[in-house]
């Protein structure tokens, strides 16, 4: 059955009915091929170092995550200053475009308000040489346009952002960074789930700072809302809000430690083995100017911690294999 609000959206995809709608502003003109709900909508262009962005245009007008479309979110400004830039968490794909709106409040997770202040906590913690270094923060402040930019309002789960007549919840969503944020709009019956974003890969949680547990508690509990719509960072990023969806996307971190157990069914595996194994990626993968196997590197590392942990592997001289 289709949803209320993916008429909503089919309406706002058919030109022939755009001329009737008599209030259109022109910044909805311009985003509508994207989506539109009450005074929320959807800027696509989520592809790294991009991300979607959500626009808010009400008595308050806000941006979360300010990387997608470069023209379009300046149109949404130009037509009335935005007052509140949010960013959903402290990734280089989340802020392309944060130095466009430095005169508007900026708003983060307490948890990940230092990686928005130093360019070296993003850096740091993945251990890189000093070349790599170097050359990731290069990446960052060029590519991405990383400013250094203290927080004017932190951010806590439950805190409730009043827009004007749209109101939004903060959901921290820890696990794919410690400071992670959803943000649940009940009047419009909506759920922006930033890097949860439900694509084909599956979820990530390969930075030093990400909790494989946590993720899935996160996941877990962001199934549990009854809302129309699932708005996401990346991807495809519009979806119905049906929690099979959260819950097929979580199946995948047990497909992931499946793959990993069958692997280590074939006898003793060093660490750099199971990572050429490429069990989340398929193959090697570079990202910008990243090679992810650090990345699946460290989401294994997450994997076998909890496995050794549970007595189903055990860790001998930099070996792993299976008790049972
Ligand atoms: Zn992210
Ligand atoms: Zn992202």
């Amino acid at each position: 059955m289709q949803h209320r609000a993916f008429m909503v959206y089919s309406i706002a995809n058919n030109a022939g009915k755009l001329r009737s709608l008599s209030k259109i502003t022109r910044w909805k003109a311009a985003i509508m091929n994207d989506f539109c709900k009450g005074a929320i909508g959807i800027i696509l262009g989520g592809r790294y170092p991009h991300c979607h962005s959500l626009v808010i245009d009400d008595q308050r007008r806000a941006i979360i995550d300010a990387a997608s479309d470069r023209e379009k979110l300046l149109s949404f400004h130009q037509e009335r200053q935005v007052d509140i830039l949010i960013t959903s968490h402290a990734h280089e794909d989340h802020l392309m475009y944060n130095h466009l709106f430095d005169h508007a409040a900026f708003w983060v997770h307490e948890a990940d308000a230092h990686g928005f202040t130093d360019i070296k906590t993003l850096i740091e913690p993945f251990e890189p040489t000093e070349e790599e270094s170097a050359a990731w923060e290069d990446f960052i402040t060029k590519e991405c346009n990383y400013v250094p930019r203290e927080p004017d309002r932190l951010l806590y789960d439950g805190d409730v952002l009043d827009f004007g007549d749209t109101q939004a919840l903060v959901v921290h969503a820890p696990g794919h960074t410690p400071g992670h944020c959803c943000f649940h709009f009940p009047q419009e019956r909506l759920l922006f789930l930033a890097d949860m974003d439900l694509t084909r890969i599956g979820p990530y949680y390969g930075d030093p700072g990400s909790d494989l547990d946590l993720t899935i508690c996160s996941l877990k509990r962001l199934a549990e809302f009854d809302v129309d719509v699932y708005l996401t960072s990346h991807g495809k990023g519009i979806y119905e809000g049906n929690p099979e969806l959260i819950r097929r996307y979580l199946d995948i971190i047990r497909q992931r430690e499946n793959r990993l157990l069958d692997f280590l069914c074939q006898g003793p595996k060093t660490l750099d083995e199971i990572v050429q194994q490429c069990i989340v990626y398929g193959k090697p993968v570079e990202l910008g100017i990243y090679d992810l196997s650090i990345s699946e590197r460290h989401m294994m590392s997450k994997h076998l911690d909890r496995l050794v942990q549970r007595e189903v592997v055990l860790l001998d001289e930099n070996r792993y294999s299976l008790l049972r």
